[in-house]
């Protein structure tokens, strides 16, 4: 395998594998993006969005992995398995993927052996493959996934995911583009040109590699050689009583999740599946920037909890801040929290509001933050802003967060700073960038020099 491990700060900041080849965006004739069609692109002045890459070629081979049932049953229907056996064979393979988390058809020990050859011959069981490993020193792992997606002569596209313990849960984080189709002025995925949206199996496969490499399944032993590293280095909680090291899902890696609706719907869907992954719909957040309709589309269609990017309780900072502002201002985005569907005080949606120096993090603010959520059951997730080479931002001053946070405290929010984790791998919010676009020397060394100094 070609992945390396770097543990803890003080070790270099990734081994790179494998950048030969040129890197190419943009370049392709792009057509629309997969939005709803509710939220066809009106002309609006400065520049709100990107259009992702439609380009995605699918391997010749297909995976298993991501497909739902009724894709599965199409799929055993090609290999000739008879009509009346095909629910029961799905129940069977759901199982193997998602549960045990088999690697090779040969694993799945309950399935004949010419049905396992036939599938074989057709289909895989592919996830991304793991370029790079980090370990932080507070025990976040990230990764580097590079994708099955195949232009030859291009760079292959490649995505993070970040894996977040903790005494009680374990989340993950997942990306649902390559790049983000929005242009976030404080955020390091915003600047990055190209844009691909991920299919369901790249999104559940972020969660198939991070149980793999926890050594999350149940109950299957590892291929002589391979070793788990859950066990190994920091601070890994082991699993306990049969509870899974992953037990929550973000969408808060790379990408704008509702501008990937269907995929991340389908994903999501998936990671809930009470027979297979099992993570309840409570435990899965997706975090949007504020894509106005499709926001009662996500509580309807997938239901899990929302997070939203305010940042701003103007529309003319969040114009600056978070561009598609521009096209979804607050007082509509807000109307949309207030109609997110199952809303109720056991489910508030949380309000992410990033800290930055001198721009937003006046006590004004934060009052009339309080004042503009008034009516909505609601957390408020204050965020220390992650810096990133080149930013313009700097992270408000710990006084001020803390004095920002009590006013929001005592209008009777619980009103967590978020811990940021993974600096020193930059796996923090806002932080992942693929590696597609190669970082300087010198734009490492600032990113080390910062992780280690705030
Ligand atoms: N695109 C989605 C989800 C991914 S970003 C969204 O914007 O909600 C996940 C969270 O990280 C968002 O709240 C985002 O605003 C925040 N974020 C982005 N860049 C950041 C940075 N540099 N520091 C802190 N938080 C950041
Ligand atoms: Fe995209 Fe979210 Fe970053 Fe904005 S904050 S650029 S929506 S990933």
């Amino acid at each position: 395998m070609t992945s390396s491990v770097a543990v803890g700060i003080g070790t270099p900041f990734m081994v790179e594998v494998a950048r030969d080849a040129p890197f190419k965006a943009m370049t392709e004739p792009l057509q629309s993006t997969s939005v709803s069609s509710t939220t066809a692109p009106s002309p609006l002045p400065g520049f709100v969005e990107k259009t992702p890459l439609e380009r995605y070629l699918p391997p010749a081979k297909p995976s298993l992995v991501g497909l739902s049932r009724a894709q599965l049953t199409e799929a055993l229907a090609t290999v000739g398995v008879p009509a009346v056996q095909r629910k029961m064979r799905v129940q069977q393979i759901w199982h193997w993927l998602y549960v045990r988390g088999v690697r090779d058809f040969a694993g799945m020990t309950s399935v004949s052996k010419e049905l396992r050859a036939a599938l074989a011959a057709k289909f895989t069981l592919a996830r991304p493959e793991v370029v790079a490993e980090q370990i932080s020193a507070d025990g976040t792992r990230k990764w580097l996934l590079r994708l099955a997606d195949g232009h030859s002569g291009e760079r292959p596209h490649e995505i993070e995911c970040v894996y977040i313990p903790d005494a009680d849960r374990g989340t993950l984080c997942l990306s649902s583009q390559v790049g983000c189709t929005l242009t976030c002025s404080f955020c390091h995925t915003g600047t990055q040109r190209l844009v691909r949206n991920l299919t369901p199996g790249e999104i559940v496969g972020q969660i198939t590699v991070a149980r793999d490499r926890l050594d999350d399944w149940l109950g299957v032993a590892r291929p002589a050689g391979e070793t788990a590293i859950a066990s190994s280095a920091g601070g890994q909680r082991m699993r306990r009583g049969g509870q899974r090291l992953v037990s929550n899902i973000v969408m808060m890696g790379m990408g704008e999740p509702l501008y990937n609706f269907e995929a991340v719907r389908d994903a999501l869907l998936i990671a809930a599946d009470g027979e297979g992954i099992a993570i309840s719909k409570r435990r899965i957040t997706l975090s949007t920037s504020g894509v106005v309709p499709n926001i009662a589309r996500a509580g309807a269609e997938i239901g899990c909890m929302l997070a939203v990017s305010l940042h701003a309780v103007r529309d003319e900072l969040r114009n600056e801040l978070v561009p598609l502002n521009r096209k979804y201002p607050i007082n509509q985005l807000l109307d949309a929290c207030r109609n997110y569907p199952g809303l109720s005080n056991a489910r508030r949606i949380t309000f992410e509001y990033v800290m930055l120096k001198g721009v937003n993090d006046s006590l004004t603010e934060a009052k009339a933050l309080v004042k503009l959520l008034a009516g909505i059951p609601a957390k408020i997730n204050l965020i220390p802003f992650n810096p990133w080479p080149g930013t313009k931002y700097e992270c408000s001053d710990w006084e001020q967060i803390e004095r920002f946070s009590e006013i929001i405290f005592n209008a009777g929010y619980a009103s967590p700073v978020r811990t940021p984790r993974g600096r020193d791998i930059l796996a923090a919010c806002g932080q992942l960038k693929s590696a597609s676009e190669k970082l300087s020397a010198r734009e490492r060394l600032a990113l080390r020099a910062m992780a280690m100094t705030d």
